[in-house]
């Protein structure tokens, strides 16, 4: 018998109407004769709320706490999700992420999954039963409470859908697909019928937040063919899959942004071998991951040396950095959190040099300053201040034609 994994995102969870509604989608896969295991987020605005309070009893709340008590919300909408398949008579069972036995290591608060041993899962499907699996939540391995990152619940999904070999991920969400920018501040923007792995990790990880990337990363790894589609309708949604020949044609897939990153800038640095170890060493200790790092022609043998660290971990970069800064006899330390970045992913950029230029000059005629620059093969960033950002996402939208489907989107 096939089997589906599907995931239903916060928003499709919301109420208790919300959770019967998807509920019977997911009955009239199972009368169909497909084994479901059905992945849960907590209720829309429930994590937030629960971080909220644990804010009102501690400035910072300890990290192991901190997951003891975000793990609820998924426990919640578990057992009212299987509460309602049995009052209807239909076999179904909730599992917590021990129960369901999704190993992980011991970061808090951004776990990563080391294995998912599968048999409790497997033993329950035999029984024809529907098993409803808290996402965003696992388990280490002397039993401590872990959770997965904001969004990790996708990450749940396509990790259950490997480990069993599933035939599908569906991930529902609040969206029909996976568009060429955020439809909430692109009216413009287009549902994609289909998107590479490659791109997918791209705007995710720059900031679309549509799908998580860890959950991508593993889609990508097990080849676990992912539906991304909306919980309110039966259209078809975005299929994210293995690169093909006709994806090269295309060579912007999509405009995406991301405001979570702080610049952080180094005045007057001695231009000398081993002062950017002496710089990012500690930070690389302490977990904090530095995005885009640019150095400026030295004059008299200084520089200056700006990078870009998540907001969440711009104070601790500051204490880090502040007594190197001084030994190394650096000017100023100086931070900005008003930046955002807005970047354009698509495989066929590979080939084609004048993608930056446009990207510039659309900026340049809008009189937004682009701060800082970094590419790769097949995606463009530019950071710049985060009044502009919707405004950027829109014109770099047009610029490329995301609007019309192929073969429009093209520079000639
Ligand atoms: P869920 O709670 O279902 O996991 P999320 O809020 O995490 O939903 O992700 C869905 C949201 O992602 C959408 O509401 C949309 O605003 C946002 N989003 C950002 N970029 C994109 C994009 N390129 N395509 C679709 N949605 C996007
Ligand atoms: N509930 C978690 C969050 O809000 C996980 C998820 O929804 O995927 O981040
Ligand atoms: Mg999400």
């Amino acid at each position: 018998m096939p089997l589906i994994v599907q995931k239903y995102g916060g928003t499709s969870v919301a109420n208790p109407e919300r959770i019967a509604n998807v509920a019977n989608r997911v009955v009239k896969g199972w009368r169909e004769g497909h084994r479901m295991v059905v992945v849960l987020s907590a209720m829309a605005g429930e994590t937030d709320r629960l971080i909220g309070l644990a804010r009102e009893v501690a400035e910072e709340p300890d990290a192991r706490e901190l997951d003891v008590l975000m793990a609820t919300g998924e426990q919640v909408t578990v057992a009212l999700f299987s509460m309602f398949l049995k009052s209807q008579g239909i076999p179904a069972t909730s599992l917590l992420s021990h129960q369901a036995r999704i190993y992980t290591n011991r970061a808090y608060g951004r776990a990563r999954i080391i294995g998912i041993d599968t048999a409790r899962i497997l033993e329950e499907l035999k029984k024809n039963r529907i098993v409803i699996v808290a996402g965003f939540q696992g388990v280490d391995e002397v039993g401590n409470i872990t959770t997965l990152g904001r969004g990790g619940s996708d990450t749940t999904a396509v990790a259950i859908a490997a480990a069993l070999k599933a035939d599908l991920c569906e991930i529902y969400t609040d969206v029909e697909g996976v568009y060429t920018a955020d439809p909430r501040i692109c009216p413009r923007s287009r549902k994609l019928s289909r998107i590479s792995y490659d791109e997918m990790l791209e705007l995710a990880s720059l900031g679309a937040k549509v799908l998580e990337i860890r959950s991508v990363g593993f889609a990508k790894r097990y080849n676990v063919p992912l539906h991304v589609r909306s919980s309110f309708t039966e259209r078809p949604g975005t299929l994210v899959t293995k690169e093909d020949k006709d994806m090269e044609d295309i060579l912007v897939s999509g405009v995406t942004y991301s405001k979570n990153d702080a610049r952080v800038t180094i005045t007057r640095v001695p231009d000398v071998p081993g002062i950017a170890a002496k710089i990012f060493n500690p930070m690389v200790e302490a977990n904090i991951v530095v995005d885009m790092i640019i150095q400026n022609t030295s004059i008299e043998g200084l520089t200056d040396l700006t990078f870009t660290v998540p907001k969440g971990d711009l104070k601790k970069t500051l204490e880090l950095i502040q007594p190197v800064a001084r030994e190394i006899g650096a000017d100023k330390l100086l931070s900005d959190e008003h930046i955002a970045k807005v970047s354009i992913v698509g495989v066929g950029m590979r080939n084609n040099a004048g993608v930056a230029s446009r990207m510039f000059s659309t900026l340049a005629a809008q009189n937004i300053n682009i701060l800082t620059i970094s590419t790769s093969e097949i995606k463009i960033s530019c950071v710049i201040e985060d009044k502009y950002t919707e405004l950027a996402v829109r014109e770099l939208h047009d610029a490329f034609g995301l609007e019309h489907v192929r073969p429009r989107n093209r520079l000639n």
